[in-house]
C-alpha cells in the first residue's frame, strides 16, 4: 500500500490530509505532529478566543472523530527527529521508523526567542500554540500591566486583547511605527493611532535589556534606554523562523524556508513542502517568497494534497492575510517587496476608519488591503495580479470610490 506521510499536524497538514481524502487516494496516510493537540487554525488564538468570546473548540480543523473516519493515523505529542531521503525514512521519537512513499513537510514557523535575562520568569510568555493562548488568557484575565515586545500582527492583537481585558498595555517596540517594514510609514500610522485612541502607550526605538521578577514572577520590564516598565504579564511577539531542521538534515535546498517549485516539490522529487515553512517559486510575483498567513497554509494544504497525487499544480495564489483588532477588522492581499512600493492610494478616507489602502510600484498595484469595507477582495486581487502582470492603472480613478474596481483590472 501506498504511504504519505505528513509531517506537521496544522492547518497545512490537516487540509492536505482532507485533500488526499477528498481526491480519492485509498493509501495510508500518517500525520505526524509534536504538539499534543489535534490540528488546529491559530489565528482565534490571538483574537476571540485571547478575548475570552470564542470556546477553545471552534479552533480546531476537524473534531477528533474525522480522523478516524477518514483513516488517518495522527500521531500526536510525536517530533520526527531526522530524515533520510535516500531510503524514504522518517525518524520517530518514540516509535518505528516510518517508510513513505511520499512526504509532506509542513512543519510551519517556530517563534523567535528573545535572549535576555529572565525569560524564565513567570509571566513572560510567547504566542504560537493553544497552549500559550491557555496560558495567556490566563494571564490577561488578572494583569493590570501588560507589556508587548514587539508590535507586529501578534504584539497588536495581543494589544488589543489585552485592553479588552482591561490592562493598562505599553508596546515596545525596536522601529519607528508598528508594522512598518510590511505596511510602509502612511497604513503604520493608521495601526499606531488605532491602539493609542484605546488608550495603549508605545515605546518606540527601544528594546528589552530584561526582566525582572520577585519569586519567580515577573514584576517589570527593563528597556535598553533604561526605562522599567511595571509588568504582570510581558508577551514576546517578535517574529517567526521556518521549521526547516528536518529539511536541512535531508540535505534538501533551503532558501528562507524549504525551497519548493511551483508545484511545492522539494529538491527531492518524493518530498513536498506548504505552509509557513515552504518558500516557493511564486509564479505570479516572479521570485521566491515564503507567507506565513492562514489562507496559505489552508490554501497551501489542499494544493500539496494534489501534487502528492501526481496532478499538475502551479501554487499561484495571491497572498491574503486578515486581521481583527477592537473594531477594525482588515484583509490584505498582494505582496510588496521590502521597500518595494513608490506610492500608496487610498480610496476612502483613512481618518474615518473605512478605506482600501494599495500600494503601487510605476503605476502597478502590488498589494491591496480593504479596513472595514467588504466584498471587495475579488476586485483587489485582479488588480494585484493585472499589476504583477505589468498593467499600469490611473492612481485617480483608483481613488475614486465611484469607480468600480472592477473597471480598473
Ligand atoms: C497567534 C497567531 C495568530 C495568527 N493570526 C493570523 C491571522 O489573523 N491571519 C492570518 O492570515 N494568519 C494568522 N496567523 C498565521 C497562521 O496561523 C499560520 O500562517 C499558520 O498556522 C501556518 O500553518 P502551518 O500548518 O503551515 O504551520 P504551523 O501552524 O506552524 O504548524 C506546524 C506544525 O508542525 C509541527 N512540527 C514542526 N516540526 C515538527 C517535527 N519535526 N515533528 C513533528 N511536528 C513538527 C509544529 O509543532 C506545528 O504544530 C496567526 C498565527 C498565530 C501564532
Amino acid at each position: 500500500m501506498t504511504t504519505i506521510a505528513i509531517v506537521g499536524a496544522s492547518l497545512a497538514g490537516a487540509k492536505a490530509a482532507e485533500g488526499l481524502r477528498d481526491n480519492g487516494f485509498t493509501g495510508r496516510i500518517v500525520l505526524i505532529g509534536e504538539e499534543t493537540e489535534r490540528p488546529y487554525e491559530r489565528p482565534p488564538l490571538s483574537k476571540g478566543y485571547l478575548l475570552g468570546a470564542e470556546p477553545r473548540d471552534k479552533a480546531f480543523v476537524h473534531d477528533a472523530e474525522w480522523y478516524v473516519s477518514h483513516d488517518i493515523e495522527l500521531l500526536l505529542g510525536v517530533r520526527a527527529t531526522d530524515l533520510d531521503a535516500a531510503t524514504h525514512t522518517l525518524m520517530l521519537d518514540g516509535y518505528e521508523p516510518l517508510r513513505y512513499d511520499k512526504l509532506l513537510l509542513a512543519t510551519g514557523s517556530r517563534v523567535r526567542r528573545l535572549d535576555v535575562p529572565g525569560t524564565e520568569l513567570s509571566g513572560v510568555r510567547y504566542l504560537r500554540t493553544l497552549q500559550e493562548s491557555d496560558a495567556l488568557l490566563d494571564h490577561l484575565r488578572s494583569a493590570d500591566n501588560v507589556v508587548v515586545i514587539g508590535a507586529g500582527w501578534i504584539g497588536l492583537e495581543t494589544a488589543a486583547a489585552a485592553r479588552t481585558h482591561g490592562a493598562t498595555v505599553t508596546v515596545v517596540e525596536l522601529d519607528t511605527a508598528p508594522l512598518r517594514q510590511v505596511l510602509g510609514d502612511e497604513v503604520a500610522a493608521i495601526f499606531a493611532g488605532l491602539h493609542r485612541a484605546q488608550g495603549v502607550a508605545f515605546r518606540f526605538g527601544t528594546g528589552v535589556r530584561e526582566f525582572r521578577g520577585l519569586g519567580g514572577q515577573i514584576r517589570s520590564v527593563v528597556l535598553t534606554d533604561g526605562t522599567e516598565l511595571p509588568a504582570d504579564v510581558a508577551v514576546v511577539g517578535i517574529g517567526i523562523q521556518p521549521a526547516t531542521e528536518l529539511a536541512v538534515t535531508a540535505g534538501l535546498a533551503v532558501d528562507n524556508g524549504i525551497a519548493v517549485d511551483a508545484g511545492l516539490r522539494t529538491s527531492d522529487p518524493d518530498i513536498y513542502s506548504c505552509g509557513d515553512v515552504a518558500s516557493v517559486d511564486h509564479p505570479l510575483v516572479g521570485q521566491r517568497i515564503r507567507v506565513e498567513h492562514w489562507s496559505n497554509a489552508l490554501n497551501g494544504g489542499k494544493a500539496a494534497a494534489l501534487a502528492l497525487l501526481g496532478q499538475p499544480v502551479s501554487y499561484d495564489r495571491v497572498p491574503y492575510f486578515f486581521t481583527d483588532q477592537y473594531d477594525l477588522g482588515m484583509e490584505y492581499a498582494g505582496y510588496v517587496p521590502r521597500d518595494g512600493h513608490d506610492s500608496v492610494v487610498f480610496r476612502g478616507d483613512p481618518d474615518g476608519g473605512e478605506f482600501i489602502a494599495f500600494w503601487l510600484k510605476d503605476g502597478r498595484v502590488l498589494a491591496g488591503m480593504n479596513v472595514n469595507v467588504w466584498d471587495v477582495q475579488d476586485g483587489i486581487q485582479a488588480l494585484v495580479r493585472a499589476g504583477y502582470a505589468g498593467k499600469a492603472v490611473d492612481a485617480a480613478r483608483l481613488a475614486d470610490p465611484a469607480v468600480p474596481l472592477a473597471d480598473l483590472a
